[in-house]
């Protein structure tokens, strides 16, 4: 058993968790990052399932950190334009990258590749790098928080971070009072080659059920599925035969890319909107899911997650230290100043989702009808789809 002591101690190694910590580590703070799956500096050889699609604000923060530049070209696709439609009605928006000057309007990644490439930063940054042990629950203390990892070893901390997920046990640990609302759909994820290329668009069909993402992969005839279903759907749509399955999504995805295979598991995940009353509580602050989990139609999650860790890494390593020691007083104020400026952000997102959920979910003919004109309206208003890719462009 070991004593080990650091500024900052972060739990959870997840795309957020770590780049905070390249954040601070680049600022010569001293940072270690406690992950309980066990972690490498290779790439995943074979296509894993979970993918995000990162916006350009986010690109520029990882590349600033050193991380975006680490992703091996093949396993990231910078998509050129979107397609949004409703299944049910003449609805369509459609967004293009040049129309708006960009390079892109954001890149799809898997999240383990993600990962890893922060993971290798940090490491090269003198993050204290722990693997394959989980935490047991935190002791706090005036000046510090003591916390036993499961391998036996001790860790001191002046600060510590819940980065552990839209689970946290952390934030559960300190009884910490969360907005919950279960969406009653799961998101089925699978990897899928289609007949047609897909010309780097990310697509998206919107269905009385829930929507149906389709997201381009750098190899122009894959793309990588999120289906928002009612659960007993997504439960049935897992059981079907490949043949049986195929045919649905070839018909869910109205055929823009022509005949759809799926080529892996196909897994599905709770969608839950989940929102923490309190960030702060003594010597912990949560980021990213343990914060806020929202509904993945807009492809926000992790683009927020690094809004947080953005900002709390901004206003840690604006303190000054005495002897390695933090002021008390100094870090609760810009704990407390992070708190409120990515809980107005969070809400902000949480509302947008919401509106869409809601405009999107009901078979109701009245808000079909609006929900078409709606989305007419906004392609044929540039500054209001300016609007919207500006949002999207926000962490
Ligand atoms: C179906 C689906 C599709 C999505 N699509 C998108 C998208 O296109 N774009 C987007 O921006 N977002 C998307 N999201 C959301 C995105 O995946 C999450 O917002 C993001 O992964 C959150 O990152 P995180 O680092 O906060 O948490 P996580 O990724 O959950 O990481 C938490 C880490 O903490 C570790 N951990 C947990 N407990 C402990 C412990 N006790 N000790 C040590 N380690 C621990 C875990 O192993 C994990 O590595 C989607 C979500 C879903 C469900």
């Amino acid at each position: 058993m070991a004593l080990k002591r650091t500024q900052v101690l972060i739990v959870g190694g997840g795309m957020v968790g770590l780049a905070l910590a390249c954040a601070l580590a680049k600022a010569g703070r001293q940072v270690t990052v406690v992950e309980q799956q066990a972690r490498t500096h290779d790439f995943p050889a074979e296509p894993t399932l979970r993918v995000s699609a990162i916006n350009l604000k986010a690109q520029q923060w990882l590349r600033e950190l050193g991380a975006w530049q680490r992703l091996p070209d093949d396993r990231r696709c910078d998509y050129q334009g979107m397609d949004v439609w409703d299944q049910d009605s003449f609805g369509r928006i459609q967004f293009n990258a040049a129309d708006s000057d960009l390079p892109h309007l954001g890149s799809i990644v898997e999240n383990a590749v993600v990962e890893t490439a922060l993971w290798q930063t940090a490491d090269a940054l003198g993050v204290n790098l722990i693997h394959g042990v989980s935490v047991e629950m935190p002791e706090f203390q005036e000046q510090d928080v003591t916390v036993q990892l499961d391998s036996g070893d001790i860790i001191l901390a002046q600060l510590l971070v819940a980065a552990d997920g839209g689970n946290s046990k952390l934030r559960q640990h300190v009884a910490t009072p969360v907005v919950h609302r279960d969406y009653e759909q799961q998101g089925l994820v699978a990897t899928i080659k289609t007949s047609l290329p897909h010309q780097g668009i990310a697509r998206q069909a919107f269905h009385a059920g829930g929507p149906l993402a389709l997201l381009p992969m750098a190899d122009p005839h894959e793309v990588s599925i999120v289906w928002s279903l009612p659960v007993t759907d997504a439960q049935r749509l897992c059981q079907l035969d490949e043949t049986q399955f195929n045919q649905a999504l070839t018909v869910a995805s109205d055929n823009r890319l022509g005949l759809l295979t799926c080529v892996s598991q196909r897994v599905s995940f709770p969608l839950t909107m989940r929102y923490a009353q309190r960030w702060v509580y003594q010597r912990q602050v949560l980021v990213g899911d343990a914060a806020h989990t929202i509904h993945p139609l807009a492809g926000q999650g992790v683009n927020l997650g690094f809004g947080d860790a953005y900002l709390l890494a901004q206003q840690l390593n604006q303190l000054g230290s005495l002897n390695g020691q933090w002021n008390d007083a100094q870090l609760q104020r810009q704990l407390r100043h992070y708190e409120r400026a990515r809980k107005t952000a969070a809400l902000r997102h949480i509302a947008t989702m919401e509106g869409f959920h809601q405009l999107f979910r009901p078979r109701n003919p009245v808000l079909r009808l609006a929900r078409a004109v709606g989305l007419k309206a906004v392609d044929k208003a540039n500054p209001l789809k300016d609007f919207f890719l500006q949002q999207a462009n926000q962490i």
